[in-house]
């Protein structure tokens, strides 16, 4: 054997068991109940600690090719070792150029061979790159990503048509669609109103991205699901109501999937007032009764997958909402913080361990098809692996984060579990604190039904 980790509490999806896990050729060979000796190359006593699935991050921002001073596949992939993440999925906004068509994805190929974890990449339907969406495809895309509401200049909203005809399209290849939910009149209007009004606090950043607003968009993109009969994903829902109208959609017989963002599971809107710009995301952080009702759908088990939508930028742009939160860079940088964030803020609302595996791993992993290869412990499946003490408590400091601009808003945070050792097909990327030198690189997943996709999966 190549490695035993031994002696620890294995968490999957479905059990939770005192034991250890044997893996060869980057792969798990085994699953083992107590503590029996094995001969291995390398043993890892994991007395005291939790062995989980790597992490599978279904959506962070890598900001590369174009804004590699934002963050980069380098950084960012450190980080996401750092959290004990070991697949990603980038999205296909804030890199310039854009993940819109067959040229963007293969210099986001080119970029991406930085990464220290196994990446997957997002594709972009913009108002109107349809010709294009079949290249993306057959280039591998791991599936498709719209905004409902303005963003960057450079990655247009999509309206309605455009929405349409694209997920006729995507699901006419067998892949899916993950919208950005917010209604662009409700927000455009708001935004107007408060900033003629002279409003700069950063209360007012949440007045003009309403609850009504989530829901609005969410119910129109469930309505398109229907008509056209494509798979959706719903990023970073904010809202109980919203994961209510995805429930519900799921209960007519709709393929609609609901991910939410630790963020919304951490802070409330205090912590935006408290910590300023560093907290400004979109939809924003909510009141908190309203994080309370968001945790009450997260242990119904009414959210499919966490993610972190890292978004990282420069420290000059976040400071630049000290004084008018409109100007801040609207994101947040937590990749790293994933798991020690849903460790603190879960553990006391009684969240199971096997729950928070099913979010973080099992699940995003087959929302790209990467399932049981990625996100499962189970026998032939990648060494994947996050190795957690859960008791360890800490401060998160700035200089602990690997991403190239070091701030976040979960710096200053109080966490209780911290993450030891991440393997990545059975090499330690991260041990102790350290990046390891000989961590090697990532490998490039494709999405389901494409060619490279059809190659990679014969396992
Ligand atoms: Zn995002």
């Amino acid at each position: 054997m190549q490695l035993y980790i031994r002696n620890g509490r294995v968490v999957t999806e479905t059990h939770e068991f005192e034991g250890g896990l044997l893996v060869e050729s980057g792969r798990v060979a085994g699953l083992v109940e107590g503590n029996p000796d094995h001969a291995a190359d390398e043993v890892i006593d994991a007395q005291g600690l939790l062995i989980l699935p790597g992490l599978v991050d279904a959506h962070v921002h890598f900001s590369e090719p174009g804004r590699g001073h934002w963050e980069g596949f380098r950084t960012g992939s450190m980080a996401a070792a750092a959290g004990g993440v070991t697949t990603i999925a980038e999205m296909p906004l804030n890199a310039s150029p854009p993940t819109i068509d067959e040229d963007a994805l293969a210099l986001k190929r080119i970029a991406a061979r930085q990464s220290i974890v196994d990446y997957a990449l997002w594709g972009g339907l913009v108002a109107d790159n349809r010709a294009h969406l079949d290249g993306l495809q057959a280039g591998g895309v791991a599936g498709f990503k719209a905004f409902m509401c303005a963003s960057s200049t450079d990655f247009p909203r999509v309206n309605d048509s455009v929405m349409r005809g694209g997920m006729e399209q995507i699901a006419a290849f067998g892949s899916f669609l993950a919208v950005h939910a917010e209604d662009e009149d409700i927000t455009g209007r708001l935004t107007a109103d408060l900033r003629n009004a002279g409003r700069t606090d950063r209360l007012a950043w949440g007045e003009t991205r309403p609850v009504d607003a989530e829901l609005t968009a969410i119910e129109a993109a469930i309505s398109m699901a229907r008509l056209t009969g494509a798979r959706l994903h719903i990023v970073h829902i904010s809202s109980a109501e919203g994961v209510d109208l995805v429930t519900a959609a799921k209960r007519s017989g709709l393929a609609v999937t609901a991910e939410t963002c630790p963020h919304y599971l951490f802070f409330c809107e205090d912590d935006l007032v408290r910590i300023g710009p560093e907290a400004k995301c979109a939809p924003p952080l909510r009141s908190s009764a309203r994080v309370e009702a968001l945790w009450d759908r997260v242990l119904q088990g009414e959210i499919d997958v966490i993610a972190s939508d890292h978004s990282p930028c420069l420290m000059a742009e976040k400071t630049a909402g000290d004084g008018d939160i409109f100007r801040a860079w609207g994101g947040i940088s937590g990749l790293q913080s994933t798991l020690p964030a849903m460790l603190t803020a879960g553990r006391p609302r009684g969240l199971k361990l096997t729950d928070l595996v099913r979010m973080t791993t099992g699940n995003p992993s087959r929302l790209f098809g990467f399932h049981p290869r990625k996100g499962a412990l189970a026998i032939g499946a990648d060494a994947d692996i996050v190795i957690v003490d859960p008791d360890a408590v800490f401060v998160l400091q700035a200089k602990d984060l690997y991403y190239r601009n070091q701030h976040s808003a979960y710096v200053g945070s109080a966490m209780r579990g911290k993450v030891k050792k991440t393997i990545r097909r059975g090499i330690t990327i991260f041990n102790d604190g350290a990046i390891s030198k000989n961590a090697g690189v990532g490998e490039f997943l494709a999405g389901a039904g494409s060619y490279q996709s059809i190659r990679a999966h014969a396992v």
